[in-house]
């Protein structure tokens, strides 16, 4: 137990324990006494100070001068490289190393170089522009940490992920024999660890005491990170120094809960066995889809053979019955949200509830048919189109975004958006390892990058994105006219026959006014079908306002309620568009010492919240489990989740780039892209121009092109440039990213 103890105190000294936090900002201190030391450069502005500051001018001034040189090193044998590079001073490092500072020169307590002090901090541009001079990131300090555990140690992603698209081991160890993968491991950095992971680290591997990445994940407890080891195929019998399991170390520092969760969304149990499902995963899904609709049966029968008192009771037990034989029977999960969501438990609920409402048409309704011929006619219109439309939403592809094909094309991808300054969570999905173009998301459930997101649709079995957006509004848009004209022909089919009146007849218990009790008892059936029916309507009825609102607008269902914090998906202007892209549009000269000037903390503080971030959400997803999830099916969580309201009332201010008018909304929507002219599984960037201007440019080209060489290629080239691929030449205005300044 002490050794264990020894382990998780990570305020102890760095010298004697095996792993700490401490120890990886131990060499802050020493800068930060650095900084406020007023001894150190006494009277006037050093070159260090400037670079420090990020003072341009001052160092340039002082070079030309003669006063000092980019080489020269303080008392510490510190270069003004290093200080300009761990205060983030992209500017001020381009500099210098114009001016011949040495890239790789070693200095300060630790022996660092310039992309170590950068990397410690997760300085995504520092370190791009350093590596593009030629910074080798395989040199260890005098801890033995090279660049790549110093940038795990900072826990942010894309700073990472460019790393390892560099020459760099990514098991190399510092000078405990400890890999990145275990050092995220112990930070519970989930994404590290799946970016790690996915780049090849050995899951297997054990430090000098023994441990394996799997230890150290069991350290922090981050259920995700212990279960994407064991995905990649991490041992869970491997045994430390000591002899323990990484099981035994979960129960000695009570991380065990994580332990079996991970282990159960794993599909084992905790000691790693496999747990089996009643059928296989096809025949499971078959079942699942078909047994709403069996259910449906039984539970209308149930109401139909059964007092109401006794009848409503329970059918509602064989509601729960159903969902128990899913989740528990079929699914063997007692986690609900995601494994239910990536199963056709819901679109089995539609689809049983469709036929049965066309069973009662079929063999009730429908003998009326002379007197409502119109409302007959239309009803079994909006029922066809209403089931195909809910087929193509359910088959059709939402708009997966292309990923890249090769490595090459890959390490190309993350070159050009780190040296535009733009290599973040927005432009960049960390799952996919791909470019997100604008209005896509990412889907966990669907495990894809999805082109102008709308929402995940338990209901239909997919996401709804730009491909199948059109099929999934004309599926809701028949569903509510189909049960407006159900409810019609129920009422009519009533209306026509001659009920029983005579209290002696029906059930003198009934609650119910006369008449509603002696048309239930006339057919129980058809009633408990309408009533299912009229009830879906709630929902049905306000997620279609919102649909078309949004339509109309040329916004998302993901846009409106991000609107409140980001502004519009890749919005013109303003610091919704920082906030999207990454793009810098101001430049601060003279950051105040010794802070790191807000734009590059901006951008680093993005990436480790996205790293970190995965926890925070969990746990937030998991407190409001119940009443989220009701929220989420029902459709209602648009307006209770990330801020919808100010969303709303922002909405009408903002400017959207992508907004054509109502009439020109409409039409894009309905042609996926074309009124835009845009392909959204492939947009990653607004024109200058605007969406309008640049169409008609295009267009104009492609005329000229066609006239000199019919069939050619060139307009869409042009296309490309126009849309900001290209890096040189074309001008781009407030989208220049100012660290290129
Ligand atoms: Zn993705
Ligand atoms: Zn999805």
């Amino acid at each position: 137990m002490d050794d264990t103890n020894v382990l998780v105190n990570i305020k102890s000294p760095p010298a004697t324990t095996l792993v700490s936090t401490e120890s990886a900002n131990a060499a802050d201190l020493s800068f930060s006494q650095a900084l406020n030391d007023p001894n150190a450069q006494p009277d006037e502005a050093s070159i260090f100070v400037a670079a420090q500051r990020g003072d341009v001018e001052l160092m340039r001034e002082l070079i030309n001068t003669g006063k000092a040189s980019a080489t020269d090193r303080d008392a510490q044998n510190i270069t003004p490289l290093h200080w300009a590079a761990i205060n983030a001073h992209v500017a001020a490092c381009r500099f210098l190393l114009d001016q011949g500072a040495e890239v790789d020169a070693l200095g300060g307590d630790l022996v660092a170089t310039p992309m170590q002090w950068a990397a410690r901090n997760g300085y995504l541009y520092v370190i791009q522009l350093l590596v593009a001079h030629g910074a080798d990131p395989t040199i260890a300090d005098s801890q033995g940490y090279n660049s790549l555990h110093l940038v795990t140690h900072s826990s942010s992603i894309m700073p990472l992920l460019y790393l390892l698209h560099q020459p760099i081991n990514v098991d190399s160890r510092d000078s405990q024999g400890h890999t990145s993968l275990m050092w995220a491991a112990y930070q519970g950095d989930a994404l590290s660890v799946d970016l790690l992971l996915r780049h090849g680290a050995n899951p297997n591997l054990k430090d000098d005491a023994g441990l394996t990445p799997l230890h150290w994940a069991v350290v922090r407890g981050n259920r995700v990170a212990i279960r994407r080891l064991i995905e990649k195929g991490a041992d869970l019998t491997a045994k430390d120094g000591e002899g323990r399991t990484p099981r035994d170390m979960a129960v000695e520092l009570k991380s065990l809960g994580a332990w079996k969760r991970a282990l159960e969304e794993g599909g084992m149990n905790e000691y790693g066995v496999k747990r089996g499902k009643p059928l296989s995963d096809r025949n499971t899904k078959i079942a699942i889809f078909i047994m709403p609709a069996i259910f449906f049966y039984l539970i209308f029968m149930t109401l139909t053979l059964l007092p109401w008192y006794t009848g409503i009771l329970l059918s509602m037990a064989e509601f729960f019955g159903m969902h128990h034989i899913v989740t528990r029977v079929l699914l063997n999960k007692s986690t609900y949200t995601d494994s239910v969501n990536q199963t056709p438990y819901f679109a089995g609920i539609i689809c049983g509830s469709i036929l049965w409402v066309v069973f009662c048409w079929v063999t009730r309704l429908v003998q009326d048919a002379q007197s409502h011929s119109f409302a007959h006619l239309m009803f079994a219109i909006s029922v066809g189109l209403c089931a195909y439309n809910f087929f193509r939403a359910v088959t059709l592809d939402p708009g997966t975004c292309p990923k890249p094909t090769s490595d090459e094309e890959l390490k190309s991808i993350i070159e050009d958006l780190a040296s535009e300054g733009r290599l973040n969570g927005q432009t960049f999905c960390i799952q996919c390892m791909a470019r997100k173009p604008l209005r896509s998301k990412h889907c966990r459930v669907c495990d894809k990058c999805i082109a102008r997101s709308d929402h995940h649709c338990p209901w239909v079995w997919n996401c709804v994105g730009a491909n199948n957006h059109r099929q999934f509004l004309l599926f809701v848009t028949t569903l509510v006219v189909g049960i407006c004209l159900f409810d019609y022909l129920t009422y009519s089919y009533f209306s026509s026959i001659p009920l029983v009146t005579d209290p002696t007849e029906i059930s003198p218990s009934c609650p119910l006014p006369g008449d509603l009790c002696s048309i239930t008892s006339h057919d129980s059936f058809l009633v408990s079908v309408a009533v299912w029916a009229t009830l879906q309507l709630t929902w049905t009825f306000i997620l279609l306002a919102s649909q078309l609102w949004q339509v109309a607008r040329q916004m998302t269902t993901l846009e409106v309620s991000n609107l409140g914090r980001y502004g519009f998906m890749g919005g013109r202007g303003g610091a919704s568009l920082t906030g999207q892209m990454g793009h810098r549009h101001s430049h601060r000269q003279d950051a105040v010492l010794p802070g790191v000037d807000t734009e590059d903390t901006a951008l680093v503080g993005d990436a480790s919240s996205t790293s970190s971030g995965a926890v925070h959400r969990h746990s937030g997803v998991c407190a409001g489990c119940g009443s989220g999830f009701l929220m989420n099916l029902l459709g209602f969580d648009r307006f209770t989740k990330g801020k919808a309201v100010d969303g709303l009332t922002k909405a009408s201010k903002a400017s959207n780039p992508f907004d054509l008018g109502i009439v020109g909304n409409c039409k894009d929507f309905w042609t996926a892209g074309k009124e835009l002219g845009v392909e959204y599984d492939k947009l990653y960037d607004v024109p200058m121009e605007g969406f309008r201007e640049w169409k008609r440019r295009k267009e104009r080209e492609e005329e000229e092109d066609g006239g000199r060489k019919p069939g050619g290629s060139g307009g869409r080239k042009g296309l490309f440039m126009g849309l900001g691929l290209g890096r040189a030449g074309s001008s781009r205005g407030g989208y220049e990213p100012v660290s290129q300044v």
